[in-house]
């Protein structure tokens, strides 16, 4: 089976790849029992249809919601979770119960239950109808406190679930599940997800490393190294047609000089990056990492391509770091669709001007296009490491705006999912000799605060820096795994976040 089947790429107007979360499917499932006869029932079934496709309308909501018949029985419930376990576009189900449901009920079902849950605490009727209201109303809607009793339930048994509490037409609600259910996308994406590194991480750096077969266990998808040969060996094989093709498409989309344009190392640029996407799609790959201490056979670092690559919604990190890869790559499942792009990222120097303090953000080469306030600048520049030939690079700045910075760490027995909030910043000055594609930003809730914060919760150098994801999708994200997620934004506080992550080493 194709592991990108239930992602199917569609290509818009801009010619770049997109991911298409409508063809993956949330299931609302409404709860009740057989105790108020067929004519309640049939109420039920209504509300919920209505409901259901009033969700799937909604601009805000990039998931399929399928309506799913009420569950009356034990049996009914055990049934809809195993088929949901086995329906391969269903990334989640959506839970309300209109009536009572007694959750005993539930057990079984929701112990077979491995797709993500997000309880919806709502009802029918926004307002009470104060003039009509009577005990059939009552009987029908009673959400109130069948909701209760199915979120005791869930809570006995220490499921993690989203619960949103509100009218089903309410923005906010909307929202908030419009969010659930992409955290609930860069889930299912990861199950399965083949990802590859080319050569082993950088030599003896810590973070950037970890355990691929507990992050294979905990999180669905797979690692696997593949010697940079080859890779060599298909960059190689990339016909001068196609290549000839590629760097007009270098000279349509970005700003570059007539000199660059007939230099051999352009040429080399463009076949790489054939190579690279002949190499991803043979072996179905999601994402990849490389290293510059390991390119026998490459003429120089992978630059442009690895930047239109990301572009494209390929996961990627440098110097083997595949944790980041693989979160780039969820990010960009969640994020699609949404304004704005998200990059593989490092922090990477500072400005400690106590008025205007904040992070350049930047890689030698790699910053995903999405992140480019307009058209990027295609230069070749010489690179200090790695002793290969000059690499052919993407250089632009990112848009001033909200944006997050986020960082999967391995603690040694658990993996945490770090997020700082931030605020990206145009660059006060032109930076003339700086070719690289870079962000400026100040973190939240100040530089001092986010950076100390950051450097206690051991969250790497790399990140994956989103413009158009909030820290809200990662909390449901890592609720979703399972893991701990240690959150710095407008209301961190040195001491609190301390005692936070004490707490969660006990917890987790
Ligand atoms: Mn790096």
């Amino acid at each position: 089976m194709n592991a990108n089947m239930d992602l199917v790429p569609i290509t818009d107007n801009k010619q770049h790849i997109m991911i298409n979360l409508k063809a993956l499917e949330i299931w609302f499932v409404t709860g009740s029992q057989h105790l108020y006869g067929e004519a309640v029932l049939q109420q039920v079934a209504a509300h919920s249809r209505e409901i259901a496709e009033s969700l799937n309308r909604d601009p805000r909501i990039p998931v399929t919601v399928v309506y799913k018949p009420t569950v009356k029985t034990p049996e009914e419930i055990y049934a809809i979770c195993m088929e949901a376990n086995a329906a391969p576009n269903c990334i989640g189900i959506v839970t309300w119960m209109h009536t009572f449901s007694p959750a005993k009920m539930w057990i079984r079902g929701l112990k077979a239950l491995s797709r993500p849950i997000c309880h919806l605490h709502t009802q029918y009727n926004r307002d009470i109808p104060w003039k009509e209201i009577d005990m059939d109303f009552m009987n029908l809607n009673q959400s109130a406190h069948g909701d209760r009793e199915f979120g005791f339930m869930m809570s006995r048994m220490r499921i993690n679930r989203k619960v949103i509490t509100g009218h089903w037409q309410d923005i906010g609600v909307l929202q908030e599940l419009g969010a659930w259910a992409r955290a609930a996308a860069g889930w299912h994406d990861w199950q399965g997800a083949r990802l590859v590194r080319f050569g082993d991480n950088m030599r003896y750096v810590a973070v950037t490393d970890g355990d691929k077969v507990e992050a294979e266990s905990q999180f669905g998808f797979s690692v696997n190294t593949h010697g940079i040969g080859d890779l060599v060996a298909m960059i190689r094989d990339i016909p001068d047609k196609a290549v000839t093709a590629l760097v007009k498409e270098y000279a349509d989309s970005y700003r570059i000089t007539s000199s660059l344009l007939k230099d051999p190392a352009l040429k080399d640029a463009a076949r790489i990056e054939l190579g690279l996407k002949a190499f991803l799609e043979a072996g179905r790959y999601k994402g990849f990492s490389d290293t510059f201490e390991d390119l026998h056979g490459m003429v120089q670092l992978p630059g442009i391509s690895v930047q239109r690559l990301m572009k494209a919604g390929y996961g990627f990190a440098g110097e083997g770091d595949w944790k980041t890869a693989a979160l780039v790559r969820a990010m960009k499942v969640m994020g699609s669709g949404l304004p704005g792009g998200s990059s593989f990222m490092e922090d990477y120097t500072y400005h400690f001007d106590p008025a205007n303090p904040m992070v350049l953000g930047s890689h030698m080469l790699e910053i995903c296009e999405s992140i480019a306030d307009g058209q990027p600048s295609c230069e070749k520049h010489p690179l200090g490491i790695g002793g290969k030939a000059d690499p052919v690079r993407l250089i632009f700045n990112s848009a001033a705006g909200p944006a997050i910075n986020a960082s999967l760490v391995d603690m040694g027995h658990r993996f945490r999912l770090l997020v700082n909030e931030v605020e990206a910043v145009t660059p006060p000055a032109d930076l003339p000799r700086l070719p690289v594609a870079r962000v400026l930003w100040e973190p939240w809730p100040d530089m001092k605060t986010g950076c100390t914060a950051w450097i206690l919760a051991g969250g790497a150098h790399h990140t994956c820096y989103s413009q158009q994801l909030t820290a809200d999708h990662l909390e449901d994200f890592a609720d979703i795994a399972g893991i701990e997620l240690a959150r710095i934004d407008k209301h961190t506080n040195l001491r609190q976040f301390r005692n936070e992550l004490r707490w969660n080493d006990a917890c987790y």
